[in-house]
């Protein structure tokens, strides 16, 4: 007899999309596409009970190849807007991508005080070094020296040390991933989905982008990265052991979830008028008789 087919949640075929991706062969977008797909599987999260946000970048072009709700907004807006979306819903998991190039420059701004505010988001940053959609300009992560086609001597300034930056803003999850380790990035994503509870969730992944990035290159991330899990790090130590970890990429590059903390409230948490509330402000919207409204744009 035959046993019963029993509903245990999406698979990855729920996350299916018709649309082609476009990524340049060996691109790391592929490795994390594929990874955050997994971790949403492996959550039990179905494509409807999710919000994922697209910024501007080659990552952003993959919005439209994932099942599911999704918004892709202007160059470097993506954390307001991810925000916004889960303030109003709390229920909802947020998850928010962003490259290099808008999260060190032209968005950083956004960046600055999600992490500060503990937005109760998780942001997954595709680091590849530069801007790649763009056709390779330097970004404020691209290797001081390389020479690039914005910087064709190499470029002049020194690289922004994004995890010193990051650990200065007071951050309750840190995790750092490569592209092309699939298993450990779908770990980490599911951890930092959960975190989300609790606030900010910045996720950095070293990406490898073939076309224009030739110092990290994938064999190169392959041969410097180590779970640092693995190897014992405790993510829940003193913020200056995990922030002196990420630092260090001298011979290796620590990857896993390097810190984490819940005992800091998230922002929504912190928000006086929402106390005590059962609904959520997309409830109370929706009580609203907007029609009135709507009649005069038509
Ligand atoms: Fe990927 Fe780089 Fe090609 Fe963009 S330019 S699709 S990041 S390999
Ligand atoms: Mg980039």
């Amino acid at each position: 007899m035959p046993i019963p087919l029993q509903s245990t949640g999406p698979s990855m075929k729920d996350y299916h999309c018709a649309t082609q991706c476009s990524w340049c062969d060996g691109c790391g977008d592929y490795g994390i596409w594929t990874a955050i797909k997994r971790a949403l599987v492996e959550l039990h999260i179905e494509p409807t009970k999710t919000l994922m946000c697209f910024d501007v970048g080659c990552h952003g072009n993959g919005s439209d190849k994932l099942a599911g709700y999704r918004f892709h907004g202007l160059h470097g807006r993506v954390i307001p807007f991810a925000a916004g979306a889960k303030l109003s819903n709390m229920n909802l998991p947020v998850i928010a991508f962003g490259g290099d190039g808008a999260s060190f420059s032209e968005g950083i701004g956004h960046f600055v005080h999600g992490i500060r505010s503990n937005y109760p988001i998780t942001f997954i940053l595709h680091n590849n070094a530069n801007y790649g959609l763009t056709t390779g300009q330097a970004s404020s992560l691209t290797w001081q020296d390389q020479p690039m086609n914005t910087a064709p001597n190499g470029m002049p300034e020194h690289t922004l040390n994004s995890m010193d930056f990051v650990f200065s803003l007071e951050p309750t999850f840190v995790a750092r991933g490569f592209s092309g380790n699939i298993p450990q990035l779908t770990q980490i994503f599911k951890a930092a989905i959960e975190h989300q509870k609790h606030g900010f969730a910045f996720v950095d992944v070293l990406q490898a982008c073939p076309t224009y990035n030739h110092f990290a290159t994938h064999e190169y991330l392959l041969e410097k990265c180590y779970d640092a899990n693995t190897e014992g790090h405790d993510p829940h130590c003193e913020a200056a052991k995990a922030r002196a970890l990420a630092m260090d990429s001298s011979k290796r590059i620590a990857t896993g979830i390097l810190y984490q903390r819940e005992d800091v409230p998230n922002f929504y948490d912190r928000l006086k008028p929402r106390e005590g509330k059962k609904t959520q402000c997309v409830d109370e919207v929706g009580k609203v008789d907007v029609g009135e409204f709507m009649e005069e744009l038509v």
